[in-house]
């Protein structure tokens, strides 16, 4: 692997990378930042959140910029208000040690006067989401007429959030000189469109398809029946009480009650959907970002270009209609040589998404057992226990108290001490515990009917014979929905965007959810 050092980089911007910790170029670095430095070639990369993209393309950017011209020189286009924030800020970040050159971020859903302020400044680079960005240019306050570089950054969200008419009209207003790049975690016909109408002879770029962090990461799933996902997903977290991760929802609807419920059964969580006014949603994130908060129950969408590295756990309420979703998702743990755990709270009829996930992760999914209600006190008293016996005390502060609270406790033994200090604690466990019954569903005889299919599958039967077998044994599921097919184990595993609109409410196009 390359060293920054033979890059091309110049000294102000090795020299931010030293400041940030950055040791080595990731593969997608050491890919597009020569092409951007030596080269007048548009790109086409195939990347995901989590590979180092904004680097690639925001190193060698910075550097070309002429500071001495306030035109607006590049343009950033991402999808999402979070994502765009944080690109804005990595930019920050990287041109620490690079003087007078100034970026502003402009989205939906926070003033536009004041965007339009920062524009008139003058702002080298602007990132924004494609409605505010149009917007802007619609009221000449962004002038994109001496751009030389253009960023479409996760280019497919951007498409799957019904941007397209957005993106074609900005691109539209661009100069036909200058340089596009385009990052996408997927490259479907539509962003061959767009290639094949707006760039000229991209140079392509890709870094396979798993998150950085995804080695990382452990997959563990736990077999429920459907009324008992949520107590499921309460034992699961009453396993791990340092818990700080995500739980994943499918819909705002759902995202709203599992995060009502947690709140209302005493966890320590809150909600992050579309329907949260952006003030809202920014006191949310810094709870969550502060590690105030322990668990952030949101929709995909919505939790978009969120960048916590430490994330512990994430936990899959319901699987994604997409499986490349699920990937996204399993991937915002595991990061920054951490490791992760990604856990999947399942039905019985969807254990056949474990086996198509397998595929295309190359990974093993554990399946996993709900503890029952002894196991997880233990788990809660022995957390208990260490975190006595490892806290840190004013000795000073506590020692004025001492001489009444040992007068208040004299009489009692060490070990009633002890039994009701833990009491104090756990008693709302042992109570809430006290007659749990076991909520793990069988999956023997459907286990043991996916491999039978896939094993077939594996020695070239046709699809005609699989769905043979599967009616022979009677296990052909005749009400399939749309959705299931998208978890059909085939090459192209993206769902079509009428059945994504269908099913999450939340993935429907930004502006409506951010007023962008
Ligand atoms: P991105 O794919 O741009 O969202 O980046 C994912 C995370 O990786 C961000 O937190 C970056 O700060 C971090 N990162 C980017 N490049 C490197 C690198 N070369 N070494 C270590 N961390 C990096």
């Amino acid at each position: 692997m390359e060293n920054f050092n033979d890059l091309g980089l110049n000294a102000n911007i090795l020299s931010a990378i030293n400041k940030l910790g950055f040791e080595r170029p990731t593969p997608i670095q050491e890919k597009t930042i020569p092409e951007i430095l030596n080269t007048e070639n548009d790109i086409i990369a195939l990347a995901q959140t989590g590979t180092g993209k904004t680097a690639a393309f925001g190193l060698p950017l910075i550097e070309k910029i002429d500071v001495s011209n306030k035109d607006t020189q590049l343009l950033i286009l991402c999808p999402t208000r979070e994502l765009c924030m944080q690109i804005a800020k990595d930019l920050d970040t990287f041109s620490l040690d690079t003087s007078h050159l100034f970026i502003t971020a402009v989205y939906g859903g926070a003033n536009i006067i004041g965007q339009i302020t920062d524009l008139k400044r003058g702002s080298q680079i602007v990132v924004g989401t494609p409605g505010r960005v149009l917007d802007l240019i619609k009221r000449k306050a962004l002038k994109v007429e001496k751009i030389k570089w253009l960023v479409l950054d996760e280019a497919d969200e951007m498409l799957n959030m019904g941007f397209k008419d957005e993106m074609d009209e900005i691109l539209a207003s661009t100069p036909e000189g200058k340089r596009n790049f385009l990052f996408s975690a997927t490259m479907p016909n539509e962003i061959r469109e767009i290639a094949a109408n707006y760039m000229h002879n991209p140079v392509e770029i890709s870094v396979g398809k798993k998150n950085a962090g995804a080695d990382n990461v452990e997959h563990h799933y736990f077999v429920v029946k459907p009324k008992d996902r949520y107590l499921a997903l309460k034992r699961i977290v009453d396993m791990y009480p340092n818990i700080y991760g995500i739980i994943f929802c499918r819909t705002r609807m759902e995202t709203k009650e599992v995060a009502d419920n947690l709140m209302t059964d005493g966890y320590n969580s809150d909600a992050l959907h579309g329907d949260l006014s952006q003030a809202q949603r920014d006191h949310v994130m810094q709870r969550f970002r502060s590690g105030k908060l322990q668990m952030l129950v949101a929709t995909d969408v919505a939790a978009r270009g969120i960048d916590v590295t430490d994330l512990t756990h994430i936990l899959n309420y319901n699987l994604p209609d997409d499986p490349e979703i699920y990937i996204h998702r399993s991937g915002r743990t595991g990061r920054a040589g951490k490791s992760g755990i990604s856990i999947t709270v399942i039905i019985q009829k969807e254990l056949s998404r474990i086996k198509v996930l397998e595929r295309i992760t190359k990974k093993k999914f554990e399946h996993r057992l709900i503890p029952n209600g002894k196991a997880i006190c233990e788990l809660q008293l022995f957390n208990l226990i260490d975190k006595i016996k490892n806290i840190e005390f004013d000795e000073k502060q506590i020692s004025q108290f001492l001489p009444v609270i040992n007068k208040k406790l004299d009489e009692m033994s060490r070990e009633d001490l002890i039994k009701r200090f833990v009491s104090v604690e756990f008693n709302h466990f042992l109570n809430y515990y006290k007659d749990s019954t076991d909520i793990n569903a069988s999956t023997k005889v459907r286990e043991n009917n996916i491999n039978e299919i896939y094993e077939r599958r594996d020695k070239n039967r046709s699809k005609k014979d699989a769905n043979l077998i599967l009616e022979k044994t009677g296990r052909k599921n005749r009400n399939r929905n749309r959705d299931d097919q998208s978890w059909e184990p085939k090459n192209r595993l993206v769902l079509k965007s009428e059945d994504r609109d269908n099913r999450d409410r939340d993935t429907k196009k930004v502006p409506r959810i951010a007023n962008i």
